[in-house]
């Protein structure tokens, strides 16, 4: 029934400069207006049918925008917030700057106060496709625990862990091995409230204490705490560190070629009141990360470099992951949509499953970026030389590797047909538009998948040698 290497061509498009080439100075600013306001594409190309289901979009879509102004945007508690930062600023704020505040603004951030997932949602993440991506997940946790010498105290640690789904199948998926349940102390690392109780509820917590960020979860019986940031996690302890879809959520700044120098793509308010990009004059404090991404790059690379997208949270993150793993032993998996070269400009909103102007209705719809692995794999190999690093590889090669296609005929073995349909269909979403070895489908199941858009990456602890699946 398997078949290898069903590797179709990808109607996706490849990165572009997005951004329309400088025009006219604003007469009064000295920063110059970018025009601004990507036309989402057609729901069409952003929602998946399958027979029998409609399949949500995930984040890793591109896309051409056209150059066209957006609708005005309602005066919100974060519009009014993010209006005043520039006003008091006295001038525009950066792109990174926007996109922290859009997401993560503790009052009206996208992900601070509701559950923004699967079909209800705005997006859909490979946890909420099917069990089986928490449950291999599960798989190289193990393995790599057998690789750490089978420690008796682990930390498990999880970056933006959404709904708590990828970890509550990793913790059904691995439940059989005693020794490695019992190590665990589960650290979640999360900013939202509102997903921090959808994580407690997710995991079937009971509190532990009067305090909400310390409980039991009755799937493992395993002590779970809540944190906002990696730095409160209790270090000194062998530590495994889950990273999914988490990268691209963190803030990026955008950079452009002018006849000035790199200057910095910023948010600005325009004469009409709306949010619109301008250019700032000259090279802004954030290009010291842009110089420091260069180093990393080949001659080739950077000769046709005109747009630069840098996260500098994203390389601060990495160090302290790194050197973490460098000094307690370990290994953290990052997995994310983006590529293994310097990215151009991708950052993209996503509002109810379509993608939308970046600059309409902060806070409403989600912002991503493309995660550029290069500079996850430097920053780590800089922090500490006691970490390596591997990947990145495809997600279809990952989770193929790790023995998805075993499972899922063993998950087939005990299903009805709509359990079976549902459980090819998410197959297929994880797995599709890549190299693991895929069923023979009919024709119309051909894969939209996250296959191969989906990158994942490993940094260890050189003690613990190469981690599967990346032998
Ligand atoms: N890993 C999950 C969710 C991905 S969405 C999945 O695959 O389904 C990003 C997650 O990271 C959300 O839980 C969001 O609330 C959290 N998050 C985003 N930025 C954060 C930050 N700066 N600090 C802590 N958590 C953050």
């Amino acid at each position: 029934m398997l078949r290898k290497l069903l590797t179709q061509p990808s109607s996706r498009r490849l990165l572009s400069s997005g951004i329309p080439p400088l025009f006219s100075k604003s007469s009064l600013s000295p920063f110059s207006s970018l025009s601004s306001s990507p036309e989402p594409p057609s729901s069409e190309s952003t929602t998946v049918e399958h027979p029998g289901t409609t399949i949500s979009v995930d984040r890793s879509s591109l896309y051409t925008p056209p150059d066209h102004s957006h609708e005005s945007t309602p005066e919100t508690e974060l519009v009014k917030h993010l209006k005043s930062i520039i006003k008091f600023r006295g001038g525009p704020i950066s792109v990174a700057e926007y996109m922290e505040e859009v997401l993560t603004n503790p009052k009206a951030g996208f992900y601070m106060n509701r559950d923004v997932f699967g079909a209800q949602g705005d997006f859909i993440t490979s946890p909420e496709v099917s069990q089986m991506f928490g449950e291999m997940i599960g798989v190289w946790t193990v393995c790599l625990w057998e690789q750490m010498g089978r420690p008796e105290r682990v930390n498990l640690v999880e970056l933006g862990p959404g709904r708590g789904t990828l970890m509550a199948d990793l913790l059904r998926g691995t439940s059989k091995f005693k020794n490695f349940k019992e190590s665990l102390h589960i650290h979640l690392v999360e900013c939202s409230p509102a997903l921090q109780k959808l994580q407690h509820q997710n995991l079937k917590c009971t509190d532990e204490s009067s305090s909400e960020k310390k409980a039991i979860s009755s799937l493992a019986g395993t002590p779970v705490h809540w944190h906002a940031t990696l730095e409160e996690v209790p270090s000194g302890v062998p530590t495994l560190i889950i990273v999914h879809e988490f990268y691209d959520a963190l803030p990026v700044h955008q950079f452009q070629k002018s006849s000035r120098g790199w200057c910095e793509k910023m948010v600005d308010v325009g004469e009409d009141s709306k949010f619109r990009f301008v250019l700032s004059p000259q090279p802004t404090p954030a290009a010291l990360y842009l110089m420091k991404r260069c180093t990393w790059a080949t001659p080739e690379e950077r000769e046709k470099l005109e747009h630069v997208e840098i996260s500098p949270k994203s390389m601060d993150l990495t160090q302290e992951m790194a050197k973490r793993i460098g000094s307690d032993g370990g290994g953290a998996l990052i997995i994310d949509y983006g590529m293994n070269a310097i990215i151009s400009d991708s950052l993209q909103a996503i509002r109810k499953h379509k993608f939308v102007n970046i600059l309409d209705d902060p806070g409403s719809a989600d912002l991503s970026a493309y995660v550029d692995f290069p500079s996850i794999k430097h920053s780590a190999e800089e922090a500490s030389e006691n970490v390596s690093v591997h990947g990145p590889m495809t997600q279809s090669q990952f989770l193929g590797s790790l023995g998805i296609n075993f499972r899922v005929d063993a998950l087939l073995q005990n299903c009805n047909d709509e359990q079976a349909e549902s459980l090819r269909a998410g197959y297929w979403q994880l797995v599709g538009d890549g190299e693991a070895p895929f069923w023979e489908g009919p024709d119309e199941q051909t894969p939209i998948g996250m296959g191969t858009r989906y990158l994942a990456m490993a940094i260890v602890n050189k003690n613990q040698g190469i981690p599967a699946p990346f032998q």
